[in-house]
């Protein structure tokens, strides 16, 4: 944008209307601009705007009232893109995440602009096409492929031409030059192969027929509605929201696929091919910029009609949704605590009900809060009852480690080893599940009692010994292995304490050195694409145990792996938090599913040391609904979620002092209501993070008070310096 404009703009000619545009930044809320174009600009336009110094791209978010700032104050919007405005509903749902999560609307609308470059114009594309006039040349074989590639074939670009004709990109260009082909320009979008739900699905069992029936006829209305589709895993889940989906598309309305990352894998997406002809539009973290914006382009003009991606593809500009589907809705992934606090399975609900659509929450192992909502009627469960394909559901048996001690040192305990051993002689294989990365969660000097810690958090290091390293969880410090103590400087007086996920490969690697082990770790395995390798070793029978943290729970088949090994099923129930149970159970189940899904059995084996543990007894005998039932029940009488409101202030900065001084400060002026209960100031359990001191007090109400509301007119009381960070966390699921 030239400056001149700029400048010249803050000269208002004559009447000017005005409007508030919202910026993608932390702001309080919208800006007024003047325009001075003699046409009304329509809500949601993409505009661009002065900012101090700056031009950017803002979204028209309404008429100004007139009443504050004076005129001559305002400055111009500058020009308007050429990108069809942000739907209505987007806008409403953008400033109700904000209202909700206590938040700047600014901050929210930049999830939507998750895609800066596809609002400008984009670039023309240019393809070859015969000349009908050619001259005569001098004809060659690679110039004949060319020619009849183009003769029954639509124009292509010259590289995609080169490509397919297995052709120099010099031949093509030779072609051009002597006039044969002649370049044309071809529309940037419409690029995208359109999923057919015309192809005919999967044979649904007569409960799939039920699910997805209840579905189509929400989808056909275009109603608001939650259904929680519960089956486990195996059960067919996926083929009846693929019904649903294939609906929504003969609807001629759009559909949106939210699942967690680690669980969007190529045995889903072959899935969605074999049923829909092509693939879907994916939006995940692994995406190329290129692609980023080829999509988020083609939602916001309505040419990508099916999108599957993580939680930040709720936040995309689709105009005609019909569907939307949380799948493993009970995932803590949906939650995103940084930058802008959300839970995205809960805001997918409030997205659906603002687009009156249906919205499907699929799980094996449905979360508290839909459990409760399908008790209080406000969600329709729909339920898958036994296997698709008539397998058996694995058989869990305890091992109680009080009794079945693994040797010291080690810890597989005797009857998971005799397991192991008997599963490889069988040919078949086994996997191991331990929610914990690295070789050691704890290292320390057996001399003077040292423990290595991250110097930027009140952390652990964890040992990492493929790699020789240590590293910290929370900020990624990274350290070699020291050969001495760095305290006490004695040589080779460093220890492990406690198993990783390496360790165990170790372990195994030591009773059973004939057997192939794969590792699969978030060290290892970043995203959907460095995952593909790994599985697919473990289809071709190239791995005969698997050792994994929970990235092993999702979504991946395994016809050969008939042998579970849980091998310490209490990790996760140390901590307090107020969902360790629940989580427990549902991670547990995840992972005990991944035995014998096709026609083998399987079998878990569940090492615990609190076998009488309400998780352990509901994983032993299959009970998920009592588990449950009782679960609520705990959190009805304490005034936990889903039967009371929650949320977190987290205060943090460098220095100490100045964070403990504003955490009490604010808790001084606490809200003084016996329907709101305040707990802390207190140092976070994590009391240093990445170098920032962290207190916490948390907001616990009934859920008939309003605690946005509440929080609001708090928070406005005190003033918090500008070097301490208030972090607001509604409805946390982190505790730390
Ligand atoms: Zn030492
Ligand atoms: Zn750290
Ligand atoms: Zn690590």
């Amino acid at each position: 944008m030239p400056k001149s404009h700029t400048i010249s703009s803050e000269i208002i000619h004559g009447e000017a209307s005005r409007y508030s545009v919202l910026l993608p930044l932390p702001l309080a809320g919208p800006y007024d601009y003047l325009s001075r174009e003699n046409r009304d600009i329509p809500l949601g336009s993409f505009v661009y705007v002065p900012l101090g110094a700056q031009t950017i791209i803002g979204v028209v978010w309404g008429e100004s009232s007139k009443n504050f700032l004076d005129e001559k104050r305002l400055k111009c919007i500058e020009s308007i893109l050429d990108t069809p405005p942000l739907p209505e509903s987007v806008r409403t749902f953008v400033d109700w995440v904000a209202e909700y999560n206590l938040c700047p609307p600014g901050s929210v609308l930049r999830m939507t602009m998750s895609a800066p470059k596809a609002l400008q114009p984009p670039k023309p594309r240019i393809a070859l096409i015969m000349n009908q006039d050619a001259p005569e040349i001098r004809m060659t074989p690679a110039r004949q492929r060319v020619l009849s590639l183009l003769a029954d074939g639509p124009p292509r670009t010259a590289s995609d031409l080169a490509n397919e004709a297995g052709v120099g990109s010099g031949v093509v260009r030779g072609l051009a030059e002597a006039k044969v082909l002649k370049r044309i320009q071809i529309p940037t979008s419409g690029l995208f192969p359109l999923p057919d739900p015309q192809i005919p699905g999967a044979d649904l069992s007569p409960a799939q027929k039920a699910a997805a029936n209840a579905i189509i006829e929400k989808v056909r209305k275009q109603s608001f509605e939650v259904f929680l589709l519960d089956g486990v895993t195996g059960s067919g889940k996926t083929e009846v929201y693929f019904e649903a989906i294939a609906e929504t598309l003969r609807q001629g309305m759009q559909a949106l696929v939210l699942l967690p990352e680690i669980a969007l894998s190529t045995q889903w997406l072959n899935r969605f091919e074999e049923r829909f002809g092509v693939l879907p539009a994916q939006w995940h973290s692994e995406l190329s910029q290129a692609n980023r914006k080829r999509i988020w382009r083609g939602i916001i003009d309505s040419k990508v009609n099916v999108v599957v991606g993580a939680r930040s593809a709720l936040f995309l500009p689709f105009d005609r949704i019909g569907l939307i589907v949380v799948d493993e809705e009970h995932e803590g992934s949906f939650k995103q605590t940084d930058g802008v606090a959300y839970n995205a399975r809960d805001m997918a609900v409030v997205r659906a009900r603002l687009e009156k659509c249906p919205a499907i929450l699929a799980t094996a192992t449905p979360s508290l809060e839909t459990f409760v909502n399908v008790g209080r009627s406000r969600y329709e469960r729909l339920h898958l009852p036994e296997r698709h394909r008539g397998a058996a559901l694995p058989e869990v048996e305890v091992v109680d480690l009080r009794r079945d001690r693994p040797e010291r040192q080690s810890w597989i305990s005797p009857p998971l080893k005799l397991g192991l051993a008997a599963n490889l002689a069988a040919e078949e294989q086994s996997l191991l599940f331990l929610n914990r990365r690295g070789y050691a969660p704890l290292t320390l000097c057996r001399s003077c009692g040292h423990r290595l810690q991250c110097p930027n958090c009140s952390a652990w290091l964890v040992e990492h010994r493929f790699a020789s390293r240590l590293d910290c969880h929370h900020c990624g410090f990274t350290m070699r292995y020291p050969e001495t103590c760095p305290e006490c400087e004695a040589q080779g007086t460093m220890a492990a304490c406690g198993p990783g996920v390496e360790r165990l490969v170790e372990e195994v690697s030591v009773f059973l050195p004939e057997a192939r082990i794969g590792l699969m770790t978030s060290d290892t395995i970043r995203g959907p694409g460095s995952a593909a390798d790994l599985v697919s070793r473990v289809q071709n029978h190239e791995i005969d145990v698997l050792v994994g943290t929970q990235l092993v729970a999702k979504g991946h088949h395994f016809p050969l792996l008939t042998l579970v090994g849980i091998v310490d099923a209490d990790l996760g129930l140390n901590g307090g938090d107020l969902r360790a149970a629940e989580r427990t159970y549902q991670i547990l189940h995840q992972v005990s599913g991944r035995a014998g899904r096709a026609e083998r059995p399987g079998r878990v084996l569940l090492q615990t040391y609190q076998p009488e543990h309400p998780v352990m007894r509901a994983l032993a005998e299959g009970d998920r609904d009592n588990f449950l039932s009782e679960e609520a029940r705990l959190r009805e009488a304490g005034v936990w979620p889903p039967f009371g409101r929650l949320a977190a202030l987290i205060l943090s900065g460098r220095a100490a002092e100045k964070v403990e001084a504003t955490a009490r400060s604010l808790a001084r002026v606490a809200p003084n209501n016996p329907a709101i209960r305040v707990l802390g100031p207190a140092p976070a359990p994590l009391s240093i993070m990445r170098g920032r001191h962290r207190w916490r007090l948390l907001v616990k109400t009934t859920r008939s008070v309003n605690i946005q509301n509440i929080l609001r007119e708090w928070l406005a009381q005190v003033k918090i310096p500008s070097s301490v960070r208030l972090k607001v966390d509604i409805d946390p699921y982190s505790f730390l």
